[in-house]
């Protein structure tokens, strides 16, 4: 398969985004494109931007823009044609808004935005499951409800953006991961 194709994974922490955008995209023959773990590795490996960022992840905020949008505009630049799923980036209006001047530069527009939706009691209960078994420095309980706070009032607002620009595919991410997943392939 070939041509352009951005998709964009929305939806709160511990929703099952990476899990799902993973096998979409080996799927659809996407890159997958995850600005957290892209930060993590800059954590891993001490750079600069890792020393930058890494108390701030640790608190469950949200890492300034203009860094993220950095991180973007150098992965895009190594695609011959963009492919890619997007997975916990967009987060705020602004890198939306960037994203879009980004693919209209490459004719390429967002073709959907996949909103996996699950309520809170049992996000808080798969992070705090997934705490346990990778121990992510940002999976404990203060930093959890942190970033559920910080997704409530900041990446919130992107389901009416993508909803406004008629791309909006919500899907219901209570389940079986395989279940999912096919829910998921029948949205887009
Ligand atoms: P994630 O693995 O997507 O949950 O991201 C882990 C952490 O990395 C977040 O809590 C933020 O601190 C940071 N982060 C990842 N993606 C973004 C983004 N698009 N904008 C701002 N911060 C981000």
């Amino acid at each position: 398969m070939s041509g352009a194709m951005v998709l964009v994974f929305l939806g709160p922490p511990g929703a099952g985004k990476g899990t799902q955008a993973a096998r979409l995209a080996e799927d659809l023959g996407l890159t997958k494109i995850s600005t957290g773990d892209i930060l993590r590795s800059h954590v891993a490996r001490g750079t600069e931007l890792g020393k930058q960022v890494a108390p701030i992840m640790e608190r469950g905020d949200l890492v300034p823009d203009e860094l993220i949008l950095a991180i973007i505009r150098e992965e895009l630049s190594q695609m011959a044609e963009v492919r890619a799923i997007f997975d916990g980036f967009p987060r705020t209006t602004r890198q939306a808004e960037a994203l879009d001047e980004l693919l209209a530069e490459l004719g390429a527009p967002v073709n959907a935005a996949v909103l996996l939706e699950v309520p809170e009691e049992e996000l808080l209960r798969r992070l705090l499951r997934r705490a346990k078994l990778e121990g992510r420095a940002d999976d404990n309980e203060q930093t959890i409800r942190r970033r559920l706070q910080v997704y409530r009032e900041q990446t919130q607002p992107l389901i009416d953006y993508y909803a406004a620009a008629g791309v909006l595919k919500r899907v219901d991410g209570v389940g079986d991961p395989g279940q999912i997943y096919c829910r998921i392939r029948e949205a887009v």
